[in-house]
Formats: C-alpha cells, structure tokens, sequence
C-alpha cells in the first residue's frame, strides 16, 4: 500500500483530515526518529497517533516488538506468540498478568521513505511545474551560487522589510503634507529618497547619526526566541556556501552561524579588499549595506549609497571575490526600485545569470526577469506558508546535491 492510501486509510476510519494524519505522522518522525517508543508516547502527540501506528505496521513501515514483566522482571520479545521466559506462559495468553507494552520503532529504510515522501509532497505543494528547469539548473550550479539574503529573510525575527522600517519613521515628519509625499515615496520603491526627506524635513532626525541610531534601534529589537521551524536561516545554513551577500543591516545570520561552525564576523564593503580568502577567514556574511555593530559602514542616506557604489573599486573587489559566480537572492522583491538598482549595478560586473526565489510569481514577471538573465524559482505559496516554502526549495536543493 502507499503511504498515501494508508493515510486516506487512516484518515477515514479516524474521521481526521488527511492533513492532521500527515502532520501527527511527522510530530512522531521528528520526535522519535528511529529510535523506540510507546503508545503512551504516541498518545500525547495525537489521538489518531495509535490508529496511524497499527497501520503502519500492519504495512511493514513500522516495527513493534513488547516488553512484560512477569513478577517484577521486565524483558522483551519480538512476538506474543512466544512463551514468557520466566514462567513459561504463552504470552497473548496471560497479557493480563503480564503488563504487556508496545514498542515501536521506525527502520532507518522506513524513515528515509516516509521522509522522501514528505518531501514530494511539499515539493508538489509549493513548486511550479514549469519552472522545473530553473530548479534543476539551480542545483547543478549550487557550488557555484552565492546566496544574497534580502530583508525577507529577517522578517519571521519581528524585524521590518525596508517599506516596513521607513512607514515607521513616519512619526518624525510632522507636517501632513511631508507625511504624505514620504508615503509616496515609500510606495514607490524610493526608499533612500524617503530617507533624505525624512533628514530634511523632520525635527527629531536631523542628521544622518540620528536617522541610523532609530534604524539601529529597531534592527536591534530583533526577537531571537523564535523556534526553528519558523524562520529558514538554519535552512541557508545547511546550502553551505563559502560565502553570503546581505543587504540587511541585522546580524541574525552570523548568530546562527556563530553556533553551527564558530564564530562568524560580519564583514562590511570597505573592509573587502583585505580579506582575499574570505572563505577560510571565518566571515562569511558581507554586508553590503553595513550593519548596526560599525554605524559608520550603514549605507542609509542616497549620498551613503552613490558614495559606495561610485567607488569603482568596491564593485571590482566584490566582483573578485563573486568571479563567475551566480546569486542565488532570496528574501527580495523585484518589484522595488531599489533592488532593480542594485541588480543593475552587480549585473555589470557580474557577466552571468542570477536567480531569485519569488513567491507566486505570474508570467509576466517570470519572462522579464529572464529578459534580464534572471531565473526565477518561483513557490506556489497560498496560505502563508512562506518559510516552509522556502524550506523545501532548500531540502530539495540539499538532498539532490548529496
Ligand atoms: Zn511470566
């Protein structure tokens, strides 16, 4: 039988949704992998747990054995049908004085099948199937694919997008008619003229200090104490690159790399052209719009960013570092100006395709961007789901690279 009838299976004569049974057989996956446990355990994860566990031995997927007791001696037998090593009585016979316990326990084999079929069934929820290619031409090139992490990326951390943070700086201008060309400009993708105006014409941010103390303030109100599965830096972790582009001036992803593989320091652009073998250095991040531990490496004014990337030779330490290396951007939206300026200005150093992960992305976009030699891995995301999303694309990157 298929796991996929079993599950109907299970989920008819339970009368739980086919969805509940799938993510009550994953709670059982991720919490006991392969080693044993009881129906105790099952029963704390979910009602339809024992139900789901009777079919899944009964299909060969799942492995029982019992432990008895017979006058306070335990031990273990592969089948009731055996006789008690003690007093010698046919186990299914004398259960009741027996104080018989399942044991269950998932073969590795089982384990990586049911595994594989969660991850086809997430790929066929999230990917399109048209752009099968672009997925696989991302794999075959991944050693070659230097991901650049943009502020979606640090969402699920409480922290704002670019629109998000400069709608909250809002307040600053008190003037209804400044309030309101900002929000234009903020809509319209222009986010460092919304900042110069902000400079102009607000009486608390006068200053460029001033305007990067309250960005600073908000980046560092980033709330860390958010369980694994609800963000994806874990995730980008596992693509193990031997390096990663950022425009987000956080730290979240050096915190995380900083307990997987040691301690990790953001490095800044001005700080590129010494770092030759960034890769065996322990930096790992750039940040090419600075970061809030070095204020004075911020890029958040237009006179910050024309500074950093008039500088020819910035962009030529950057593209030897990247040499024919693809960007794999996640976390952007392609819709901003902003990005669209950033992009144009690496594009020129970088003579390659790039790709970027786009939620429901329509054809339109998906055959502009590949105009501009932009692969589009687009996710199917209807509820939300976007971290999961995106965790499969990783999961399917991983596991087809190994
Ligand atoms: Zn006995």
């Amino acid at each position: 039988m298929s796991l996929e009838t079993l599950i109907n299976i299970v989920s008819t004569e339970s009368d739980e949704s086919t969805k509940d049974v799938l993510i009550c057989l994953n709670k059982i996956l991720d919490e006991f992998g392969t080693n044993p446990f009881i129906d105790d355990d099952i029963n704390e994860i979910s009602t339809v747990g024992v139900l789901l566990c009777e079919k899944l031995y009964s299909d060969g997927l799942l492995q029982v054995s019992f432990s008895y007791s017979c006058n306070d001696l335990d031990e273990e037998t592969e089948s009731l049908s055996h006789n008690c090593k003690y007093c010698g009585e046919v186990l299914h016979e004398s259960i009741d004085y027996h104080d018989v316990t399942r044991i269950y326990k998932f073969s590795r084999t089982s384990y990586d099948e049911i595994l594989e079929y969660n991850y086809i069934l997430n790929e066929n929820k999230y990917f399109i199937p048209e752009l099968y290619r672009n997925y696989d031409n991302l794999v075959n090139e991944i050693d070659n694919v230097v991901p650049f992490l943009g502020s979606g990326v640090s969402m699920p951390f409480n922290l704002p997008n670019w629109e998000g943070l400069l709608r909250g700086l809002e307040d600053f201008l008190s003037e209804e008619f400044h309030k309101k060309y900002y929000n234009e400009l903020v809509s319209d993708g222009s986010y460092f003229e919304a900042f110069d105006l902000l400079l102009e014409k607000s009486m608390n941010v006068s200053n460029e200090d001033q305007l990067k103390d309250e960005i600073v303030q908000v980046i560092s109100q980033a709330n860390m104490d958010i369980a694994d599965d609800e963000h994806n830096i874990s995730d980008l972790i596992k693509l193990n690159s031997h390096y990663y582009i950022s425009t987000n001036y956080d730290l979240i992803f050096e915190h995380f790399l900083t307990n997987e593989d040691g301690y990790n320091t953001p490095v800044c652009m001005d700080e590129i052209g010494n770092l030759r073998n960034i890769s065996t250095t322990g930096n790992k991040v750039i940040h090419l719009h600075g970061h809030i531990n070095r204020k004075s490496s911020m890029v958040v004014t237009k006179k910050d960013y024309s500074k950093l990337y008039s500088r020819k030779g910035i962009l030529v330490q950057l593209a030897a570092i990247l040499g024919n290396k693809s960007l794999l951007f996640i976390g952007f939206s392609f819709k901003d100006k902003f990005f669209n300026d950033i992009y144009d200005k690496l594009v020129n150093i970088l003579k390659t395709h790039h790709y970027i992960v786009l939620f429901n992305p329509d054809l339109q976009e998906i055959r502009e961007l590949n105009k501009k030699n932009i692969k589009v891995i687009g996710l199917r995301v209807n509820d939300g789901d976007y971290i999961d999303a995106i965790r499969t694309l990783i999961n399917f990157i991983v596991r087809k690279v190994n």
